[in-house]
């Protein structure tokens, strides 16, 4: 069945470079890129990614850790990527939560660490399951910057003032 899941390349993984190895390693899945960008999070957008870990002791330090402040690297690239089974092709590469757990050859076997603070800093996102990937593909992108149809959309009027190019042409 084909599906679509989140990427994300954590802050540590922009930070130490990785993003080309990353990519090579997920283009081993044949899977598409249906969507990309690099962002800024902010707490909130963290926060309602990771909403289900607002319990776990290590909540704020996870968000310090997405929104880029533990490595001073205020961005994550976000990418979507679709095919057969995506979820668990991605999530298969991507090896165990715990970079220490991981099978070395993983993305996080082989690129992750676990901080002196006790934070599991693995480099990757990638979504868990599809109700997962709904949620979180809906939070990270918006209908016109996915290249395929995924979700229902609707149009609707917005009002409020956007930043445009001062000029387009030179
Ligand atoms: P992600 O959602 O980031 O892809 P995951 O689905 O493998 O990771 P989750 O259980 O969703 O694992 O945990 C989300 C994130 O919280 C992990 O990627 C890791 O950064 C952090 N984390 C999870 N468990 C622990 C832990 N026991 N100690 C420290 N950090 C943890
Ligand atoms: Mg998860």
């Amino acid at each position: 069945m084909k599906q679509a899941t989140l990427v994300l390349i954590k802050p540590d993984g922009l930070k130490k470079s990785l993003t080309g190895n990353i990519l090579t390693r997920l283009s081993e899945t044949k899977l598409d890129i249906i969507a990309a960008k690099i962002v800024r999070p902010n707490r909130e957008l963290a926060s309602e990614h990771y909403c289900q870990m607002k319990e776990k002791p290590f909540f704020e330090e996870l968000i310090q850790y997405i929104c880029g402040e533990i490595h001073d690297k205020h961005k994550v690239m976000a990418m979507v990527y679709y095919g057969e089974d995506a979820i668990k092709k991605v999530r298969n590469l991507c090896g165990a939560t715990n970079p220490e757990e991981a099978e070395p050859t993983s993305i996080r076997g082989s690129y992750g660490r676990i901080t002196s603070a006790g934070i599991y800093e693995n480099v990757i996102h990638a979504s868990g399951n599809e109700t997962e990937a709904k949620r979180e593909i809906k939070l990270w992108f918006e209908p016109d910057e996915i290249i395929i149809h995924l979700f229902p959309t609707k149009i609707t009027e917005i009002t409020s003032k956007v930043r445009v190019w001062h000029d387009r042409r030179p």
